[in-house]
């Protein structure tokens, strides 16, 4: 797969707001965020799109979602909540083809109807 500008912030060669990582992944807040918290939690395997995604990397998933938990805590979201996401190619409005988890919160977000 092409490398993505993700890779360049794993390797620290594109600064980013990190505000989580350990072996397995790494999370950053998003450059044009999208509600008051909006962070980008990223496997630091490069996996371009949740349709390349194998039977065993579903902990590395499991792990990524670990993460969204407590970033969403630490940044005293859990309780009011927040919202998970991963899009997915054309239809799913994809920009950057490294599987990234989207948590966002930190206000009223709307139903997905309207989205
Ligand atoms: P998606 O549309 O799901 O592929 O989301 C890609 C996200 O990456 C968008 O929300 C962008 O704002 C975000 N993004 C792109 N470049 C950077 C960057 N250098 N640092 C942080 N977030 C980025």
């Amino acid at each position: 797969m092409a490398e993505t500008i993700f890779s360049q912030i794993i390797r620290r060669e594109l600064p980013a707001d990190i505000v989580y990582e350990d072996d397995e992944v790494i999370a950053f807040r998003d450059i044009n965020p999208q509600a008051p918290v909006h962070v980008l939690i990223i496997p630091r395997e490069e996996i371009a799109t949740v349709n390349d995604i194998k039977p065993e990397q579903a902990e590395l998933i499991g792990k990524m979602v670990l993460a969204a938990q407590k970033i969403a805590a630490e940044e005293g979201i859990a309780e009011d909540g927040f919202r998970l996401v991963i899009n997915c190619n054309r239809h799913g409005c994809q920009e950057v083809f490294h599987v990234h988890l989207h948590l966002i919160g930190g206000r009223q977000l709307r139903g997905l109807s309207s989205s």
